[in-house]
């Protein structure tokens, strides 16, 4: 089978849909967003999703016959084989129902779904930093961490679609508890919540820090982007976060070299703008503590995709096929 001229992507998150009409080389020809209303259930998040890919088919103006089909990602875990989500916390009603075949009916295209993390992995595997890589690893950090892995070319989940979970890997057992229950996951450390707990512990321990009038003096209003924002200024405080969090990366990371053996880390999501104080701490710790197969540190590099891997990344389910 040729490979499609195009495909449309979609990633379907908690708050927002976001679509896009993709070339074959990954480049968006043209992009829609719509909220998810996930209150809605399990139908209404179909019917969105539906008029999001029927809108950027509309507004492109391209026919229907070019386009190779919907690459469809999911925040959570699906069956790729079935086309079904099997569950996704942020989706309710999203628990062991068929995904693909409604919406490929209702489309009257090929419909392919995958998980949001694998998907943005996908994306920079063939299209972004990976591109040009064999075995690759991505973490992207937000709310949570999530994590793929590709291998041999091809992204792998595992038997019960867990493998690459690696925001659940345990770095310290005696560590804060994770959204999973487990103490000292990678994610407890570095997720949002994390980085926020240790930011705020410094100010309230009498810190002087640009992060107090960057959230305007409010606790609450502390964000990973507002410690980054300080960082980019210099500030002490949130430097010291950002090395730290970067120490705690590298040490996630190390595990996920040694189970993965990769030729290339790639990490996203939006702290991942923190740049330089995030990165440094991150290569720094992975190349101190990787004793096994010396990891260099430049192959751990920035995602290139930004906020389109999550479309472009599930157009590659369509453009760039796995099975077969
Ligand atoms: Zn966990």
């Amino acid at each position: 089978m040729s490979s499609p001229k195009m495909a449309i992507g979609v990633d379907v998150g908690g708050t927002f849909i976001k679509a896009a009409l993709c070339s074959k080389d990954g480049e968006v020809v043209i992009r829609s967003s719509t909220d998810t209303v996930a209150r809605e259930g399990y139908e209404g998040v179909l019917h969105r999703i539906i008029w999001i890919v029927e809108d950027v088919v509309e507004r492109s103006g391209v026919q229907r016959g070019d386009i190779g089909g919907v690459g469809l990602g999911l925040p959570g875990r699906v069956d790729p084989r079935s086309g079904d989500a099997v569950m996704c916390p942020n989706l309710p009603g999203f628990v062991g129902v068929p995904v693909a075949r409604p919406l490929a009916d209702a489309l009257g295209m090929t419909v392919r779904i995958g998980n949001d993390a694998g998907c943005a992995g996908l994306g920079e595997f063939h299209f972004g930093a990976g591109k040009g890589s064999r075995d690759m690893i991505m973490l992207t950090l937000g709310t949570g961490i999530g994590g793929a892995v590709i291998f041999d070319g091809k992204l792998r989940r595992g038997s019960r679609q867990v493998l690459g979970e690696i925001g659940h890997s345990v770095i310290d057992h005696n560590g804060p508890q994770c959204g999973c229950t487990q103490h000292g996951c990678l994610e407890a450390f570095c997720g949002k919540e994390g980085i926020i707990r240790r930011a705020r512990q410094r100010l309230q321990n009498g810190r002087e820090s640009a992060i107090w009038s960057l959230a305007e003096g409010d606790t609450l209003k502390i964000t990973p982007a507002v410690v980054a924002e300080a960082a980019a200024v210099g500030d002490a405080v949130a430097l010291e976060v950002l090395e730290e969090t970067g120490f705690y990366l590298g040490a996630g990371i190390v595990n996920a070299v040694v189970f993965c053996d990769p030729d290339v880390v790639v990490i996203g999501g939006r702290i991942a703008d923190a740049g330089e104080p995030l990165f440094g701490a991150i290569r720094r710790t992975v190349e101190a503590r990787c004793r096994i197969g010396q990891f260099r540190g430049d192959r751990i590099v920035k995602a290139k995709l930004g906020g389109d891997a999550g479309v472009v990344g599930a157009a590659s389910l369509i453009l760039q096929p796995q099975e077969g």
